[in-house]
């Protein structure tokens, strides 16, 4: 690490890390005061003065590259002749880390002094530094490499006190090693000055700190009530911020742990490259850079992991002084980065730019000065870059505010539009309760009404089943007059019939007809006995045998039993027909072919017409014969009378044969 050899007045290019901001504050602080004193070898204090600002031109050095000089060495004529004046050095820095570097410096007092004196080295990093007093005394020696408990003064700062006498010149030398570049800022003070510088170093420095531990724990809490990742990315962040400070301003190592100086010099070299990595990792998740620029996020990563290793590897070996060349690349791509993402609508981006704006002003400050252009230094472009990180960090922290608050409003406008969609669904479900509850009672209505139609409906069927069981009745009772009625015709065509039938037996009586035609009026054996049997009983019964005038029904059809003597007469007996040996109709229409043709019709045409034997034929029709003959001898004969009259015909003799062979038929 280069550092300023004279802040003030500027010269030439002073190279100084943007990080040593508390250093350069100091410089500038006990620059202005320091130009009122002429270069000159020796170093002139006296009661008049307060602060001293040593220029490189007061000191003698002598390089040791092996670093093994002792004092007593240094001090023999052949070392200190080559102790040259640090203003005619080509270079007024300690370029070769390793290296011990032998420092002379001569103070005068004159005159009585009030106050002790007191020499201050600014770079607190300065690994190992010795102080010999003048007097032979024990040297102090401390450093950035040491506990702090070998400081006389538990100050950030490397503090001696020297024991300057009135009107005498003393050589003081120190001995210094370091592991980076470094300058041999330094400055006498008395003890007053010291104090009022204290409070307002402490003071400013205790403000910036509690800035950023205010914005640490803030954001932290946000983190754990939110669980928003960004916030504990910005806590990292700044938690490296305050490292790299701390570190810087020997803070950390005079409060936090000024018993480990091992770590004190790995946050010195750490720090920085741990801010970068928090930066860029804070950074991207602020922007979003990776969802709306992937490709330069791409570059991003690449350039930053680059950059750190770069870095790691410079620090560790190369010592090259260009580490801060490395910082400057992923830095000034994530600001570009940051630009374009702003370009593209993203309004937190603004506060991100506005906050790096001022960081980026002390930045190009830092820069003008690396490039010895000094026309803008001066206290307050110095003290820029404390500001600008302390405005960035609260504006930061305003900004993630701000984004989580336009997360959180997006979040609130997704829920309302969800509340707009649920009332609306809600409304739409109302209706459709409203139309079930109207379709219901339409239903219930219809029902009723149904209900009244198949009520009406009912009672118009019952009452014309009324009607139909009274039609029924009217019906019923008509049948029954239609019955009688029906029973009226059945009988007058019974009569009918019965007249019908009497025509054509007078018919059959009158003339010819054949046997066809004959057993029409004839048809069975039941008939001709019930002809004969009305013929013969026809005008009233009287028993032949007693004389009684009532009788029965005997087993034979159509005879008659007397109820007296218990006289059987058969329909047959006392007729033609008597112990006639073929059937009675074939008789019955023999006797009237016989009778119509009076006797002349032969045997053969009877048996062809009756299919009977001739000889059974010729006996029967000479057996009619001979009661036609005696027919038509009796005393009641009539020429008009029917043929039937000759059935009656029989001789007494045959009827008593007949009466006792029935009446033995009876009795068995
Ligand atoms: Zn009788």
């Amino acid at each position: 690490m280069k550092l300023v050899t004279s802040p003030h007045p500027p010269r030439r290019a002073t190279w100084f890390s943007f990080l040593t901001l508390s250093r350069l504050l100091l410089i500038l602080f006990g620059a202005l005061p320091a130009s009122a004193i002429p270069p000159a070898d020796t170093l002139r204090v006296n009661a008049a003065l307060e602060e001293v600002f040593i220029e490189p031109t007061f000191y003698s050095v002598l390089e040791d590259p092996s670093g093994t000089l002792t004092l007593e060495q240094v001090q023999t004529p052949e070392w200190a002749g080559r102790f040259q004046r640090a203003s005619t050095l080509p270079t007024t820095t300690m370029d070769h880390p390793g290296a011990a570097y032998w420092l002379r410096l001569q103070v005068q007092a004159r005159g009585e002094l009030r106050q002790h004196w007191y020499l201050e080295l600014f770079d607190s990093h300065l690994n190992n530094v010795e102080f010999f007093p003048p007097d032979g005394t024990a040297p102090t020696i401390t450093g950035a490499g040491l506990p702090l408990s070998t400081r006389k003064f538990p100050y950030k700062n490397f503090l001696f006190r020297l024991p300057l006498r009135p009107e005498q010149t003393q050589t003081y030398y120190l001995r210094l090693v370091s592991s980076s570049k470094t300058t041999f800022l330094s400055r006498l003070r008395t003890e007053q000055p010291l104090a009022v510088h204290f409070q307002t170093e402490y003071g400013l420095l205790g403000g910036f700190y509690g800035i950023l531990l205010i914005m640490v724990v803030y954001n932290l809490c946000i983190y754990l009530f939110i669980g928003e990742q960004t916030y504990l990315r910005y806590v990292l962040y700044v938690l490296s911020c305050s490292l790299v400070f701390l570190s810087e301003d020997g803070l950390g190592f005079q409060y936090l742990w000024p018993t480990q100086p091992a770590l004190n010099e790995l946050i010195i070299a750490g720090s920085p490259i741990l801010l970068l990595l928090t930066f860029s990792y804070y950074a991207r998740h602020f922007l979003d850079i990776s969802q709306r620029l992937p490709r330069l996020d791409r570059w991003v990563r690449a350039v930053v992991l680059l950059s750190v290793g770069g870095l790691l590897i410079d620090t560790a070996w190369l010592h090259s002084g260009w580490g801060f060349w490395l910082y400057l690349l992923p830095y000034g791509l994530i600001y570009y980065a940051a630009y374009r993402v702003w370009q593209r609508g993203q309004r937190t981006a603004r506060y991100f730019l506005l906050a790096h704006a001022l960081v980026a002003l002390s930045v190009g400050f830092l820069i003008l000065r690396r490039l010895g252009i000094d026309t803008f230094t001066n206290t307050a472009t110095v003290y820029s870059m404390n500001v600008a990180f302390v405005v960035e960090v609260v504006v930061l922290s305003y900004a993630l505010g701000e984004k989580i608050k336009a997360i959180k409003d997006a979040t609130i406008r997704t829920q309302g539009k969800l509340v707009k969609q649920l009332r609306k669904k809600h409304e739409v479900q109302n209706q459709l309760v409203e139309q079930l509850h109207h379709n219901q009672s339409l239903k219930d209505q219809l029902n009723s009404e149904l209900e009244g139609l198949v009520a009406e409906r009912t009672a118009e069927l019952s009452r014309q089943s009324e009607t139909i069981a009274a039609q029924n009745r009217e019906l019923l009772q008509a049948n029954g007059l239609l019955a009688l009625q029906s029973a009226a015709i059945e009988k007058l065509n019974k009569e009918l019939q019965h007249d019908l039938q009497e025509v054509k037996t007078a018919r059959v009586l009158s003339k010819e007809v054949d046997f066809g035609e004959f057993s029409q009026i004839y048809p069975d054996k039941d008939a001709c006995l019930a002809y004969l049997a009305n013929l013969k009983w026809g005008e009233g019964y009287q028993c032949r045998k007693c004389g009684h005038e009532k009788f029965c029904d005997g087993r034979e059809p159509h005879s008659r039993r007397c109820t007296k003597c218990r006289y059987v007469e058969s329909a047959t007996a006392y007729t033609l027909l008597q112990k006639c040996k073929f059937s009675i109709i074939k008789a019955f229409y023999a006797v009237f072919l016989i009778y119509t043709h009076q006797g002349n019709y032969s045997s053969q045409e009877l048996s062809r017409v009756l299919d009977l034997r001739q000889g059974t034929c010729w006996s029967f029709s000479q057996k009619v014969q001979e009661a036609m003959r005696r027919r038509r001898q009796s005393p009641d004969f009539d020429e008009n009378e029917g043929w039937t009259h000759v059935l009656l015909d029989a001789t007494t003799q045959d009827a008593e044969e007949s009466a006792t062979s029935e009446e033995s038929v009876a009795r068995a």
